[in-house]
């Protein structure tokens, strides 16, 4: 008998090769192939006339072949294949370029569905026409009359099911639609796997039935709520992803709670040396936000807590004011820059900080001597150290601690969530690692026995990024870390004036740097490249460069960044631009991450259309930091697609981090969000984060409520059914860490 987890290749019509192709999309079981929604519905029992189509819109017609033929362009040499389709006396014009696979396919008299944007015809003699339709030929292969026509059933005269094709194409819709609909009606009764009082809350419609639902609805369902997936169905089975998600993140939480950690002591001592060091009075922001940090490691578990914090909100001083308690209780820090500049940067003010501290302060990077190095970790593995700054790659690699009690990760922009999750392992290990054998190197395999033995205490971890993360995300894949957020700026600051101008008027932008420098102010000048290239007509910043500096600027002193420096160059032009002496300093997006020079007052830049959302506002968070009003202005070339176009307006909009990153990940949607696809993404399957961020809200209250009430010692049959579901899903759902 079939049941959910039985493997595909057990489903009449799947074979062992196409179990495999099927396996290649994570489709393994039954279950699987019924997540496999479609990702848009046809009205077939009421298509459009061609009569009514209008030029503009989405349309599915149901007509007939009339002829066919391939046929090339002069221009493009291209092979056009074209098949008009009738319906009484109106036609159709398809199209398909590279057509030529399509010859014979057609044969006049034959029924095809067709589906796409609907046009003036500009090829032939008016009428209209759509290009590269999808279509299906409707009743095609003769498998007998019977069978014919209960498979037609399935493909006309009904709201229609569309697949994503697989294995190129191979395993069509039109199959999805078959097996699906053959595994539908042989599925006994599905078992509930949600607790029934949130089913009755949700009003959720029972498993079986959305599945059916959502893949074949009934004839009065509306079009408009399938493509929504608004439907009853598909509200029952997001809701259900999103529960489990919640639920096991929670659980996950809740596990993390149980592991040994450090009670960090916070008494008046403590509290003096923090004072001590304060060079401000720090915000209210700060100070709530560092009560949350004070008050985790006071806990007896490790802290997980993620800082954000738009660009100049201040984290440095709060997690200076973290790592002072960590020390004050005799035990080091490490806190870990995504890149040498930043490193080094850390590294300065924590010096200038923590100056009357007595605190032994490191810095260790990649450029240094081997022997300079070696000396250091030397210092660090006996504990002589007390804050050792450098980047995430170095510390994590090849540094011992005698003592560690708090990692410090500035994550900043560039760093993925995957690296995150492994920096925090590798903390963990690294003082089980140093606990016992501080002086020589470890060998990881026993060290990690040594902790499942006796597992010592992990040392705090605050991440700290300043790209605010959207509510949704932050429930999902940072959902198992606690959140602080920096939501005002310090004082002092005026907003940043932000001004869009075309290249035309390029001009009047050197005037206006001209007279800031004269009034003694720094600008930055950013371009999306470093060097020209002969394909795209775009500004570059070596060209510029030079061209600012013999013929547009001249007079003014003109610096030059970019990654292809060597890292001593970088560091002496940044270093030059932070003491006053260059005015205008030429860049591409490596001076995006962390740098602060209080006096640079101006963000040009060039190309503004072919900049991501989240670089455009970490470029206009370097400036705005010091007393002087700030000017970002966003100069673009003549081709601004659509969605450069958004981006701009909700620059020139809202200065508001969390505002552009929901839009960010509005535009570019969950998945290229984080830059690397699925970077510790959840792959969802039928729930999307930005779609459903309300049923997301929901299903965490409902999972939080249903741990909070239940006892989950002796868990009653409803908690223990959907404890079970979770385990069995978890892992391949989720695709996150294992749960407890
Ligand atoms: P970010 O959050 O981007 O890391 P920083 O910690 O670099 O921000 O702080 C930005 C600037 O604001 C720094 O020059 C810092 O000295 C200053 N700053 C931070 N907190 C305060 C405060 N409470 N009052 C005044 N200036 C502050
Ligand atoms: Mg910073």
């Amino acid at each position: 008998m079939m049941e959910l987890t039985t493997p595909v290749q057990y489903v009449k019509g799947i074979g062992p090769r196409v179990a495999e192709v099927l396996a290649g999309k994570g489709i393994s079981t039954v279950e699987d192939l019924l997540y496999y929604l479609p990702f848009r519905y046809e009205d077939r029992l009421n298509p459009r006339g061609l009569g009514e189509l209008r030029p503009g819109e989405m349309a599915t017609v149901i007509a007939e072949v009339r002829g066919s033929g391939l046929f090339r362009t002069r221009r493009a040499g291209k092979d056009i294949f074209q098949m008009t389709a009738g319906q009484g006396r109106s036609k159709l014009t398809c199209l398909w370029f590279h057509g030529r696979y399509l010859m014979g396919k057609f044969q006049p008299g034959q029924l095809v569905a067709l589906y796409g944007k609907v046009e003036e015809n500009t090829w032939g003699r008016g009428g209209l026409q759509i290009i590269q339709p999808q279509f299906e030929i409707l009743g095609e292969n003769g498998e007998g009359e019977a069978a014919d026509r209960a498979a037609q059933s399935l493909e006309v005269g009904r709201i229609v099911p569309i697949y994503e094709s697989a294995a190129n194409g191979k395993l069509t819709s039109r199959w999805f639609r078959r097996i699906i609909h053959s595994v539908l009606e042989n599925l006994p009764e599905v078992a509930e796997s949600i607790p029934a009082p949130i089913c009755e809350r949700m009003a959720l419609i029972p498993r079986r039935q959305a599945f059916w639902q959502a893949h074949w609805p009934e004839a009065g369902e509306s079009l408009a709520k399938l493509q929504a997936a608004r439907t009853p169905g598909h509200r029952r089975l997001i809701f259900e992803e999103l529960f489990f998600l919640e639920l096991g993140l929670e659980l996950k939480r809740r596990k993390q709670r149980t592991h040994p950690g450090i009670s960090f002591e916070l008494n008046d001592r403590v509290r003096q040396a923090i004072k001590r060091i304060l060079p401000f009075h720090p915000t209210a922001a700060q100070k709530k936000v560092l009560k949350e940090i004070a008050s985790d490691m006071q806990q007896p578990f490790p802290m997980r807590r993620l800082l954000q914090g738009d660009v100049g909100s201040g984290k440095t001083i709060v997690a200076l004011e973290a790592a002072i308690i960590a020390i004050e209780n005799g035990y080091q820090v490490a806190l870990m820059a995504p890149t040498e500049i930043l490193a080094t940067q850390h590294y300065l003010s924590a010096r200038r900080i923590l100056e009357h501290a007595g605190y032994r302060i490191l810095l260790l990077t990649g450029s240094m001597e081997q022997d300079r190095k070696r000396d250091l970790r030397r210092h660090i593995a006996r504990g002589d150290a007390q804050l050792v700054i450098g980047t995430h790659a170095l510390i994590q690699e090849t540094v011992e601690f005698a003592n560690i009690g708090l990692v410090i990760v500035d994550e900043q922009h560039r760093f993925g969530v995957i690296q995150r999750f492994k920096l925090m392992r590798k903390a963990s290990e690294s003082q089980v690692e140093v606990s016992y054998e501080p002086h020589c190197t470890p060998d990881g395999a026993t060290a990690r026995r040594r902790k499942l033995s006796s597992a010592p205490a992990e040392p705090d971890t605050l991440v700290m990024t300043a790209t605010p993360i959207p509510r949704t995300l932050a429930l999902t894949i940072y959902g198992d870390l606690d959140s602080s957020v920096l939501d005002e700026l310090p004082p002092g600051r005026s907003p940043v004036i932000t001004q869009r101008v075309p290249d035309e008027r390029a001009a009047e932008v050197w005037d206006f740097v001209r007279k800031e420098a004269a009034a003694g102010h720094q600008t930055y000048v950013v371009y999306p490249v470093i060097e020209e290239n002969e394909e795209r007509e775009v500004k570059a910043a070596i060209q510029m460069y030079n061209k600012l500096r013999r013929e547009i600027l001249p007079g003014l002193r003109i610096g030059l960044l970019h990654g292809r420096l060597e890292a001593e160059e970088k560091d002496a032009v940044m270093r030059r631009f932070q003491k006053g002496e260059v005015d205008v300093l030429v860049s591409t997006t490596v001076i995006e991450v962390g740098v602060d020079v209080p006096n640079a007052s101006v963000m040009v830049i060039e190309h503004a259309e072919m900049f991501g959302l989240a670089q455009l506002h970490q470029l206009r968070g370097r400036i705005g930091r010091g007393p002087a009003q700030s000017y970002c202005i966003l100069m673009t070339g003549t081709k601004v697609s659509e969605e450069a176009e958004q981006r701009l307006q909700a620059m020139l909009g809202t200065s508001d981090g969390f505002k552009i990153a929901e839009l960010d990940l509005e535009l570019r949607g969950p998945g290229e969000f984080f830059g690397t696809r699925q970077a510790g993404m959840p792959s969802l399957r039928v729930a999307n984060i930005v779609r459903d961020r309300d049923l997301l809200e929901l299903a965490k209250k409902e999972a939080a409520a249903l741990l909070a009430d239940s006892n989950l010692e002796v868990p009653k049959p409803d908690l223990a059914r959907a404890f079970g579901h979770l385990r069995s899903h978890w892992n391949r759902r989720y695709g996150l860490v294992e749960v407890g």
